[in-house]
């Protein structure tokens, strides 16, 4: 039932607006995303051919199977630590973890030892992974934040998980960096505007080159900053660095850093105006992958302990082929119908072609020193 008596979120955020000023980006996708009542993953079904988007593992098995075969050859390449924790950073419907585990379950040393820990703000897609992965008898836990994972070593996934984190942006005007933030129009709409300059927390990834020593930036130049990316790195980094394990990380995102907004609103599949149902859209930004590499590398420094690296960025279709997506496409359409093959071969497209998600995005991994796996293993 929808009580008509509470303000929406969009008439709350107005009136938090009107009482303090002007919110930032970060702020303002925080509490369309993550709002307990209202925001857009913890109370919709966002993914599918029903929802607003479709992600590589809605797309077809090869993709989390592959990623099984990665997470199974990390986990007996690190000697096999037990329990064999197996981590998953908003897994959406599950897909993506139910295929891993079929792959990682193959060997029974594996399957015996797994742990497996799903992290989730949303209490709606928690009770579909529950539901999806409710074949695997072996131990599953449920966290809201990476703060209650063991202290052990941690063999994780995430896929288009860091897009959805908040972003700040800073705006060039008048020779310094502003933040671009949100207010209200005459009219009481919500607007873009620019805040006052804030060079204490300038951006670190302009502030080194960009505006001293580098060329001065276009005028309505857009820098974007994750400040809540960067620390879940951090804290990822750290862990690994501390106990060991290995990570992997996909998403649509940029290797270099660059100006430009991305940050865009997806509604049935097609672009949205952010501005626009605050709440009942999805939010997300390009994910800054220099930026979260040279968190993770700082990190790492701090703690050389189990001799973890943090290989180049390498896009999401490079690391599809050089794991076997073609080979693995031939095997599950051998003897099947043309109609299987073609929805196979469509797939191989979808998730590795340049045009479509193969290029665009990449994956970023932190692994120890000397794995021979991809991003690696280049081919
Ligand atoms: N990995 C899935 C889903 C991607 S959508 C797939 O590829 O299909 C993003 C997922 O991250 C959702 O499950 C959402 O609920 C979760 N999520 C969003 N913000 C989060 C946060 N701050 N902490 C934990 N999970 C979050």
């Amino acid at each position: 039932m929808v009580d008509l008596t509470r303000p929406s979120l969009e008439e709350r955020i107005r009136q938090m607006i009107a009482a303090t000023g002007p919110m930032s980006l970060a702020d303002y996708m925080s509490l369309c995303l993550a709002d307990p009542q209202d925001g857009y993953y913890t109370a919709h079904r966002p993914i599918g051919a029903k929802g607003d988007f479709i992600t590589a593992p809605e797309i077809s098995q090869l993709f989390g199977e592959l990623i099984g075969i990665w997470m199974r050859a990390a986990w007996q390449m690190s000697g096999r630590p037990t329990p064999f924790h197996l981590v998953e950073l908003g897994p959406g419907r599950g897909t993506l973890m139910n295929d891993m585990l079929r792959v990682v379950c193959q060997d029974p040393e594996a399957a015996a030892a797994l742990h497996i820990h799903l992290v989730d703000i949303s209490p709606t897609l928690r009770a579909e992974q529950e539901a999806t992965i409710a074949g695997f008898q072996q131990t599953k836990s449920w966290h809201e934040t990476l703060d209650s994972l063991p202290s052990a070593p941690l063999f994780m996934i995430g896929n288009e998980f860091f897009d959805c984190l908040p972003i700040h942006q800073w705006v060039f005007s008048e020779g310094r960096w502003h933040e671009r933030v949100i207010g209200l129009d005459e009219r009481g709409a919500l607007t873009f505007g620019i805040g006052p300059v804030r060079a204490l927390s300038a951006p670190s990834q302009g502030r080194e080159t960009r505006t001293t020593n580098g060329p001065v930036p276009e005028p309505g130049a857009i820098l974007e900053h994750s400040p809540a990316s960067e620390a879940i790195m951090a804290f990822i980094a750290g862990h690994l660095g501390a106990h060991g394990g290995a990570a992997l990380f996909f998403d649509y995102g940029h290797a270099a850093p660059g100006y430009g907004d991305t940050f865009q609103a997806m509604s049935h599949h097609a672009h949205a105006d952010p501005l626009r149902a605050p709440g009942r859209q999805d939010l997300t930004a390009h994910v800054n992958f220099d930026a979260l590499r040279r968190t993770a590398l700082a990190e790492l420094a701090e703690r050389p302990a189990h001799g973890l690296t943090v290989p180049a960025i390498m896009t999401q279709g490079d690391f599809l082929l050089v794991m076997g997506l073609l080979q693995r496409a031939g095997q599950l359409g051998a003897g099947q119908s043309p109609e299987m093959q073609g929805q196979l071969q469509d797939a191989v497209e979808r998730l590795a072609g340049p045009d479509h998600m193969g290029k665009l995005f990449k994956c970023l991994a932190l692994m120890p020193a000397g794995l021979p796996l991809p991003p690696h293993a280049t081919a």
